[in-house]
């Protein structure tokens, strides 16, 4: 099996040994004489495949009997609607704009309620996360039905180091890009949410993790049944027909990280990959990263060269190499390397060489020379 080193930002490379698994049980599930595509989400084999999948992610990420776990559809940008819908309940909750995907969860719920901008860093270009002191403070006077972030900024590479200290208001995160990537304290969160396809699995399956407590009330009457949590919860994210290929996948990975040493040994691995990049960034002379030191991700890591031209002339010889999805988002140009849980040290070696290479040819010392 012929594999490419990808750095895809999403959908992302998954395991090796989870698509062999994947592949082997296709045509006939364990004996069933069908595969998991062609099941019924209500037979008692695909509910058992469900019940394991939620309770293997619950053991990995430690998550409390006080949460409850949802396996939705639309992605995390439908999530940007739906929290607004089930939790503005005075009408009016706090946003941190750290990049472009914040900034859209914010406008979204401008729709339903008073949205309002706590901090930004759009200023600069969302290269960092923004200092969190105003917002520390303005939750100390303010009521708000909850504070939203976006913990790891995907395009931008950046994540928070540490959380807003929000008080008695419940912290709501996007972690699509940092999902599973280290441990979590779930208890510091009234909701966490991630689209599937960064680090958790496959596209079309959005994880939603959320207190029980905020399921007490109702949502906004406008919502959605679907949208509803406290409908999706009552249903065991059965409304309607789930995603069973994709939850069955997500399964497969919860149980990879969980067999591969848990949350603590993917936080390890991640940061020898994070920092064998930013080393290889701050020691060049031809490349830099575009995040600030201080807020730099550990699953994103963004860089350019000088120069737009040999930004592309990197990312073409880059596919040469059999090296994948390293371009930047179209937003912001430039590389961008995502260095998920699936993505190997020996891939991110790969990289770095062909860096060196790169710089060689291209750097101004070497160019003068
Ligand atoms: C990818 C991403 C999104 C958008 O996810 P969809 O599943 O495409 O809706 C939102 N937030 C973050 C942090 C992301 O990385």
């Amino acid at each position: 099996m012929a594999r490419v080193h990808n750095f895809s930002a999403g959908p992302a490379a998954l395991p090796a040994s989870v698509l062999s698994k994947i592949a082997a049980e296709l045509p006939d599930y364990r004996g069933c004489g069908m595969s998991v595509l062609e099941m019924s989400h209500r037979s008692a084999t695909y509910q058992q495949i469900f019940d394991e999948t939620e309770a293997c992610l619950r053991r990995v990420l430690n998550i409390p009997d006080t949460y409850a776990v949802l396996f939705l559809q639309g992605g995390a940008t439908l999530e940007f609607a739906a929290i607004p819908l089930n939790l503005m309940r005075t009408g009016r909750a706090g946003y941190v704009v750290s990049g472009h995907f914040s900034k859209k969860a914010w406008q979204e719920a401008a729709k339903y309620g008073d949205a309002v901008l706590l901090a930004s860093s759009e200023g600069t270009g969302f290269d960092r996360i923004p200092d969190l002191a105003p917002v520390d403070a303005r939750c100390r006077e303010e009521q708000l039905d909850y504070v939203h972030i976006c913990q790891n900024n995907t395009i931008f590479g950046t994540m928070y180091h540490e959380l807003p200290d929000t008080g008695d208001i419940p912290l709501v995160a996007d972690v699509s890009s940092c999902f599973l990537s280290f441990p979590l304290d779930v208890e510091r969160y009234g909701l966490i949410y991630a689209g599937a396809q960064k680090n958790a699995g496959p596209a079309g399956v959005t994880v939603v993790i959320i207190r029980r407590d905020l399921l007490e009330d109702p949502a906004l009457d406008i919502c959605p049944s679907y949208l509803d949590y406290r409908t999706q919860d009552a249903k065991g994210s059965m409304l309607n027909t789930p995603n069973t290929f994709g939850i069955y996948t997500c399964g497969k990975v919860f149980a990879w990280i969980e067999q591969t040493g848990g949350l603590a040994a993917m936080e390890r691995r991640n940061r020898a990959k994070a920092d064998a990049l930013y080393r290889a960034l701050d020691e060049s002379e031809l490349f830099g990263g575009t995040a600030h030191p201080d807020s730099r991700s550990i699953a994103n890591v963004t860089f350019r060269t000088p120069a737009p031209e040999l930004d592309a002339a990197f990312v073409a010889g880059a596919r040469a190499r059999g090296i994948e999805g390293i371009g930047g988002h179209r937003l912001v140009g430039g590389m961008r390397a995502s260095i998920y849980n699936a993505v190997t040290m020996d891939s991110v070696e790969t990289l770095i060489d062909y860096m060196h290479e790169f710089e060689a040819q291209h750097a101004p010392s070497a160019r003068s020379r």
